[in-house]
């Protein structure tokens, strides 16, 4: 028997747009058929465990092969096969209007890739990379009659009898010229290894060596002799699909180190599992992050049924779990839709309810049951955490109880606990707690040495999130004001309206301002005389909070207006008129000696907060050798 036909599409020549269209992605041709091949050998195995197929299911392991002399690349299974009826069917009709169907849809969205780039054509992006596919099948059915069906990358086909005797199909694919890099061992194993690791049906592509013993030698020690195996390419049963109970964490750590082999433990990891109202399992790890988090996105797999689809999952991940890594396994995920289509879709704005849900729960957990643990990993996850907290509502509304503040003594609080903690001495006058912190233990260190003479307490918030954390803390209460150690003179720092004498007079407060404006001689940097402690530094320089803030949001990208993008920070010169050292400048004969004073005091406060630098710096140290000389 041999009969002609040709495909009935609208589209004159279709395979040069599959070609042209999916470009990028030639490589996933081995995806589709090789899921095929899984998909049709489960579905024998389906059959017999239900009683529907009675004959000997034999050897069900997929092979791909390939032979570089005739430039084929095959790909057999001995799944349900498929009856000359079928093809035309399945794979004339159906998968052929399927491809239609998804060339009228994006034919005119051009060169934008990324809509396409993640998933494939089925059956017809064989196309991509063959000039020619032979279909060589025999259907489980029984009395089927064994059929070949052969297409020359036109709407052509030529469908006869032929003479297989296994159960199953045969694909192969006569590659393209342009597409022979395909015949080479790596890039197959490449390709598996990318897509195909986890399916649910063993998959043998070549052969290995291995070692088997082999007898003793002669003195008693055992031989080895290299024999070849089937080198079967995956893992049928990822960790994922299977139970949380039956799993321990070696488990999860072995499987870590199969996903990332060169990353160091995961912290812990979340097992998700739902089947309603959508399905998802997978597995969520939290590596130990690293401050600049941006080169560790993209870590998760999203597969659906097991086959690998895509790792960039911006549109369905929300975007502060992709720090996480592991995988995400769902069939719900629609693949083949645009981006923003996607982000719209109805099953994955659940999705990402769910995990966030289920990652907040995860840690508050842990926080609840083992809290001495969790601080200590609070380092590692505190990044990631108040990553949720500000770009996440949800995630916020269960983080702020699980949220930690360290202070510089290394003790840990909640939000709440640490509002509790300073109330007693860190409350302003308008009944505001503020909460004290230092983004540099070292440069700020005198600052916060001052403030924890006056019994203040410290928290440190050193990371690239910080200035959007507190933003979204205040925001969040509005009794909590954050302040830097050094935005304001410490009789200033928790502002309780206090009111301190001045020793000096109205007119020496002016003598002392005209003397320092000429030692800082820096317009940009205002003056001021005010009453202090005695024993607080002659002079302090601090940067108001608010300007600070503008630019520690701009360093990480966060916006904040514009303009401060050129302007130099304005520093504010406070001058203790109680000092001392004050007074000394008053009594000093001469104009210069004067002015040489303050800038003295000034250089001090400067360094003291490691902004003396360059000539200044050495004008500094010549200048204090010669008062300590003479
Ligand atoms: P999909 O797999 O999404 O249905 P395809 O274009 O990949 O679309 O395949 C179309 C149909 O052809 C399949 O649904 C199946 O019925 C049939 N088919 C493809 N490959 C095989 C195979 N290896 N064994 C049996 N049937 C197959």
């Amino acid at each position: 028997m041999q009969e002609k036909g040709s495909i009935s599409i609208h589209t004159e020549n279709i395979f040069p747009i599959i070609k042209k269209f999916l470009y990028s992605d030639h490589e996933i041709f081995l995806r589709e058929l090789v899921s095929n091949a899984v998909d049709a050998t489960q579905k024998i195995k389906r059959l017999a465990s239900l009683g529907e197929y009675s004959g000997e299911l034999g050897d069900t392991t997929v092979e791909v092969s390939f032979d570089k002399k005739k430039k084929t690349i095959t790909i057999s299974d001995r799944g349900i096969g498929m009856t000359a009826d079928e093809i035309k069917k399945y794979i004339n009709q159906i998968a052929f209007s399927g491809a239609t169907e998804f060339i009228e849809k994006y034919k005119d969205k051009g060169e934008d890739q990324q809509i396409i780039g993640h998933f494939g054509l089925g059956f017809y992006s064989a196309f991509m990379v063959a000039k020619k596919v032979e279909i060589n099948t025999l259907s489980y059915q029984e009395g089927a009659e064994a059929a070949k069906w052969v297409c020359n990358g036109n709407t052509e086909f030529e469908i006869s009898t032929s003479k297989k005797k296994d159960r199953g199909t045969d694909i192969t694919l006569y590659m393209a010229d342009d597409s022979e890099e395909f015949l080479e061992e790596h890039r197959i194993q490449g390709i598996l290894d990318k897509y195909s690791k986890f399916l649910p049906v063993p998959i043998k592509f070549g052969q290995k060596d291995n070692q088997v013993e082999d007898g003793k030698d002669k003195d008693g020690n055992p031989k080895y002799k290299t024999v070849k195996e089937d080198n079967i390419i995956n893992n049928t049963a990822p960790i994922w699909t299977k139970q949380p109970s039956d799993l321990k964490d070696e488990d999860y750590l072995a499987f870590y180190k199969e996903l990332y082999p060169f990353s160091e433990d995961p912290l812990f990891w979340i097992h998700l599992n739902v089947d309603y109202p959508f399905n998802l399992t997978g597995i969520l790890y939290f590596p130990k992050l690293k401050k600049d988090f941006e080169i560790q996105k993209n870590k998760i797999q999203l597969y659906s049924r097991q086959v690998f689809i895509t790792d960039e999952v911006k549109d369905i991940v929300p975007e502060f779990l992709q720090l996480l890594h592991g995988v995400i396994d769902s069939p719900d995920i629609p693949l083949n839709v645009s981006r923003s289509y996607l982000q719209a879709d109805g099953n994955v704005k659940k999705i990402n309810g769910y995990i966030t849900k289920k990652v907040a729960d995860k840690l508050s957990e842990l926080f609840k049951n083992d809290r001495e643990s969790y601080e200590k990993k609070w380092g590692d996850i505190g990044l990631f955490v108040k990553y949720g907290m500000v770009s996440e509502p949800k995630f916020e509304e269960k983080a702020k109880d699980f949220t930690l503040l360290k202070n510089v003594e290394g003790k840990y609080f909640t939000i709440e606990e640490y509002k509790k903690k300073v109330e007693p001495t860190q409350t302003n006058k308008d009944k505001n707690q503020v909460f004290l912190y230092a983004s540099d233990e070292d440069k700020q260190h005198s600052y916060i040495d001052k403030a924890q003479k006056r019994n203040y307490d410290v928290i440190l918030l050193d990371g690239p999130i910080d200035p959007h954390f507190i933003g979204q803390v205040e925001q969040k209460d509005s009794n909590i004001v954050f302040k830097r150690v050094d935005s304001d003179v410490i009789d200033r720092l928790i502002d309780k309206d206090e009111k301190k004498e001045s020793v000096l007079s109205d007119k020496e407060k002016e003598q002392i301002k005209e003397v320092y404006e000429k030692a800082v001689n820096n317009k940009q940097n205002s003056v001021v005389v005010e009453p202090m402690a005695t024993d607080d530094m002659p002079v302090t320089i601090t940067l108001p909070e608010f300007m600070r803030r503008m630019k520690d949001m701009q360093a990480v990208g966060g916006g904040g207006p514009m303009m401060f993008g050129e302007m130099p920070l304005n520093l504010a010169v406070s001058v203790n008129a109680n000092h001392s050292f004050t007074k000394k400048i008053l009594s000093a004969e001469k104009e210069e000696d004067k002015i040489s004073l303050a800038k003295q005091a000034y250089d001090l406060a400067l360094l003291s907060q490691g902004m003396l630098k360059g000539k200044d710096l050495t004008a500094f140290i010549s200048r204090s050798v010669d008062m300590v000389s003479g």
